[in-house]
């Protein structure tokens, strides 16, 4: 196996590193010389993250990016000698924890040096009290969730990737798990952290329940993407684990009773730590089995917690339902998707038989909630070549929702996939921020969304970013080309 072998898709402007074996040395003096690599197949296994456009690609042999090293640190002082090498040598760092992002935030796009974050993986208190645990930032979501869970805790933290994501991926992306309308996102969750700024310097935010201490810096670094810093260790909040579970699920003739219902159920104050929207394609799709649901628009509901409160919650919940003519399916199908929830092969299926698939997820306000599911769908179909678009709504709030699209296709004739991939992404957030929403709900922006960043933040907002980032990273060497569109300097100066 050659790397000569693979199309390199992010073929963008290289850095140069005149001595690699100097490099070399140099980090196996920082990490030892077994946790620092240049072999062909590591590098080979850090060209890609999760996105589904890379597995295409790995697919036909060509790949995303190619990294020159791979360093695996075991503690913050590493991670900030490497940062100064790095930023000496002019050479670009970037975080990888279980590569799992979707939108290519970890693919190393001018190569340089991958940080691998496995080696942060242990658990440094759990507090009772405080109900709080601190963890190294690189530990492993489902290993967390299991801990927590044999002492008598939940994260309340539910990726689908959890069994592959970590926490500083998940502070990098400002993920949201499947229970988060009870339990919050991640930035409800993160109290405290550890970060090693772009030029070695670490910082510690104390974990403090609230603070009113002028701008919070910390907020900087919670979907950061590891381009501001790199988060080496976190206290996240945790909770007693739920005394009961009530398992709900209704029926809808359309997409907007179901809305209506949800909206309503949440403005009571009511907030079951799952609810799952899915449109009549994918109801059809996924609960098939649930004669009652055909051609409906299945809705489930997690309400869990204290027994009496369950009890009440349960009670409103069913009661909002029926008053918007949902029909009640039982248990069953909410099982079912516990059983599944964490399968995510259909989509994965797609790329071996040439189909280009993927999914997005966007926020809007409840105002424009259905508007923005019928224009979505209405605007994606009209691609050629696209045979799939569906979506389902995944998170709650009292003010909005985030949905969930799923397209796929195959491109046609004189469209290559990648000119098609865009095209359905393209088309996805225009249609958002057309409508006033944002584009990225929880996936965070990576390379895929970097594009749209001025119609997301407006021009001044983007311009004092690129600053705030050029003051912490001067030298760019941190994950650039990601987020902002700043790309790499190849020479003093150049921007
Ligand atoms: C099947 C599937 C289901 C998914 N479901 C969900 C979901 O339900 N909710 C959700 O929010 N996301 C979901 N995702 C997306 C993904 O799991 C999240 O974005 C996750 O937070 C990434 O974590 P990771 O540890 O794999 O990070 P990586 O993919 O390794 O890295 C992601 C980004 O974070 C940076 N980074 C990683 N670690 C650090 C660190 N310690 N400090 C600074 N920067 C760092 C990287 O440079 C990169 O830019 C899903 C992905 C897949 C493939």
């Amino acid at each position: 196996m050659n790397f000569e072998d693979f199309e390199l898709i992010y073929n963008q402007k290289r850095c140069q590193i005149e001595d690699k074996e100097d490099i070399k040395k140099k980090l196996g003096n920082i990490v030892s010389a077994g946790n620092v690599s240049d072999k062909e197949i590591d590098l080979l296994a850090y060209t890609n993250d999760s996105s589904l456009i890379t597995l295409n690609w790995m697919i036909e042999g060509k790949i995303a990016g190619k990294p020159d090293f791979i360093v695996w640190p075991e503690n913050v002082d590493q991670v900030s000698r490497i940062l100064k090498l790095a930023n000496k040598e002019k050479i670009p760092i970037i975080p990888f924890a279980e590569g799992s992002g979707v939108v290519g935030g970890s693919i190393p796009i001018y190569g340089g040096i991958i940080l691998d974050l496995k080696k942060f993986n242990r658990v440094v208190e759990i507090n009772d009290k405080n109900l709080t645990v601190t963890v190294e930032a690189g530990i492993n979501g489902m290993n967390l969730e299991r801990i927590l869970n044999s002492k008598g805790f939940t994260g309340g933290h539910v990726p689908q990737s959890i069994y592959t994501s970590s926490v500083g991926g998940w502070i990098a992306h400002r993920a949201a798990g499947q229970f988060s309308t009870k339990y919050g996102k991640i930035e409800d969750i993160v109290l405290g952290m550890e970060v090693v700024l772009p030029q070695g310097e670490i910082i510690h935010f104390k974990t403090i329940a609230r603070a009113s201490t002028g701008p919070q810096l910390d907020k900087l670094f919670i979907g950061g993407e590891g381009t501001l810093g790199i988060v080496t260790k976190a206290t996240l909040k945790i909770w007693p684990f739920p005394q009961k579970r009530a398992l709900i699920s209704y029926a809808f003739p359309k997409i907007e009773d179901s809305l209506e219902a949800c909206r309503l159920i949440l403005r009571e104050m009511v907030f079951p730590a799952v609810i799952r929207i899915y449109d009549v394609a994918e109801t059809n799709r996924h609960f098939e089995q649930e004669g009652k649901a055909k051609d409906k628009v299945m809705t489930i509901f997690v309400c869990e917690g204290k027994s009496d409160l369950v009890d009440l919650e349960e009670k409103i919940t069913r009661k909002t339902c029926e008053e918007h003519s949902g029909i009640d399916c039982g248990v069953k199908p909410v099982e079912h998707w516990f059983e599944t929830r964490f399968n995510v092969k259909e989509t994965s299926m797609f790329p071996p038989y040439k189909i280009v698939a993927d999914t997005i997820e966007i926020a809007i306000m409840w105002e424009k909630a259905a508007e923005v599911y019928h224009a979505v769908l209405e605007a994606t179909s009209k691609i050629m070549g696209n045979l799939l678009i569906s979506a389902h709504v995944s998170h709650f709030y009292s003010n909005g929702v985030g949905y969930y699209f799923t397209f796929g296709g195959v491109p046609p004739k004189g469209t290559s996939e990648f000119e098609f991939y865009q095209q359905c992404w393209n088309t996805t957030v225009k249609t958002v921020l057309d409508i006033g929403g944002s584009f990225g709900h929880h996936h965070g922006v990576g390379i895929s969304r970097s594009h749209w960043m001025e119609r997301e933040w407006g021009t001044v907002g983007l311009d004092k970013m690129k600053k705030i980032k050029n003051i912490l990273d001067p030298n760019n060497i941190l994950n650039p080309g990601k987020i902002y569109l700043n790309t790499w300097k190849i020479k003093e100066g150049e921007q």
